[in-house]
């Protein structure tokens, strides 16, 4: 059977999201925290877990932890709502604001799961390139939306893979513009330390998303969404009723009884952050770009695909963004541990001068 002839031309015209899954001695190429959890919770962690009814569906709604999370932010439990990854609570605001003909706006480069979830849920994707400083094109964003109003702009704040802020103002004229929803996403939130929170008092077309994932639980798949009640409310009908599984919401209840432990460790990836970006600022042939994120994106003057595969081969896995255009020789590469970020730059140093 050809079912080519069946799925949805978006489909077939794309590819599916990049993950390499080679196993690496240092893995610096999905923006994980290279800690594990501290290992005085480990016992307590191991107890909740063995303490999850496997047996009984997970609550519906995540209600509990939902109330939980809404309480930190000094929210209402009704404009928050949980996922299963960021990727999910993308997937879901996609989904709700299918309408024929709807357009959303992404500026690029930037998270590739914008555009492809935007692709299956059969949207027009309008993607405006970044200024020069990888800032927002405001003119371009304006020009595109008065012939082209989106019903939804993506802006990730830091940018991945760029890892800087947009400018506030910026955002903000976005936001006072914008006919459609404006999504904030905060992914990286706990390098930055910067947000569009709190929610009340600001725009109505807000929504923010944050994620675990990047703070040291990457393998639970959580995230929130924030959002005006009535949106929630909507984007709840799409919501599968069971999307975080039971372990994932007992663990997720885990960090927020113990998310100092966790902010503890994003402080020394912060300041871990700095000292490789010191060190690779003395590499020769790199151009490396500020970031307010765990990552830092780079430009190879040399071959980046050599580059990148000479890495692989000692043992050390980056992200190759290295591209015919606008992407020549880009690359990104996580913040790792002190060690793993002293090996990595050596290792890239002999690779650069070799
Ligand atoms: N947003 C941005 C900007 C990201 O870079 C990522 C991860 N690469 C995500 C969302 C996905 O996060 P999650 O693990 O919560 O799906």
């Amino acid at each position: 059977m050809d079912f080519r002839a069946l799925i949805k031309e978006e489909v077939l015209a794309q590819k599916a999201y990049p993950v390499d899954n080679t196993s690496c001695r240092i893995k610096l190429d999905a923006n994980e925290n290279p800690l594990a959890m501290p290992e005085e919770l480990w016992e307590q962690f191991a107890a909740l877990l063995a303490s999850v009814p496997l047996n009984r569906y997970p609550e519906a709604g995540s209600v509990t932890l939902k109330s939980r999370f809404a309480k930190t932010f000094g929210l209402e439990a009704e404009q928050v709502m949980l996922g299963n990854g960021s990727d999910e609570l993308i997937q879901i605001l996609y989904t709700a604001l299918a309408r024929p003909g709807a357009e959303v706006m992404i500026p690029v480069p930037t998270f590739a799961m914008y555009r492809i979830s935007g692709l299956n849920n059969g949207f027009r994707i309008a993607e405006v390139p970044l200024d020069d400083r990888f800032d927002l094109d405001l003119a371009a964003m304006r020009g595109r939306a008065a012939s082209h109003p989106p019903v939804l702009t993506f802006l990730a704040y830091p940018n991945n893979p760029t890892g800087n802020c947009f400018s506030r103002e910026r955002i903000d004229a976005i936001l006072r513009e914008a006919s459609g929803i404006v999504v904030v996403d905060e992914a990286y939130f706990h390098f930055a330390q910067k947000t569009f929170l709190p929610l009340p008092g600001r725009r109505e077309n807000l929504v923010i998303l944050r994620t675990l994932s990047k703070v040291g639980l990457a393998a639970l798949r959580v995230a929130l969404l924030i959002g005006p009640a009535d949106l929630v409310h909507e984007l709840n009908k799409v919501r599968l009723p069971y999307n975080l599984n039971s372990l994932s919401q007992a663990a997720a209840g885990f960090y927020l009884d113990n998310e100092g432990a966790f902010l503890e460790q994003a402080a020394k990836i912060r300041e871990w952050r700095d000292e490789l970006t010191s060190a690779m600022g003395l590499l020769p042939g790199i151009r490396i770009y500020p970031t307010d994120a765990n990552f830092v994106f780079f430009c190879c003057a040399f071959d980046a695909d050599r580059v990148y595969r000479q890495l692989k081969e000692r043992g050390i896995l980056i992200r190759n963004f290295n591209a015919p255009g606008a992407m020549r020789g880009f690359m990104r590469v996580t913040v790792g541990t002190r060690e793993e970020n002293s090996e990595f730059v050596e290792v890239l140093r002999d690779i650069l001068t070799e």
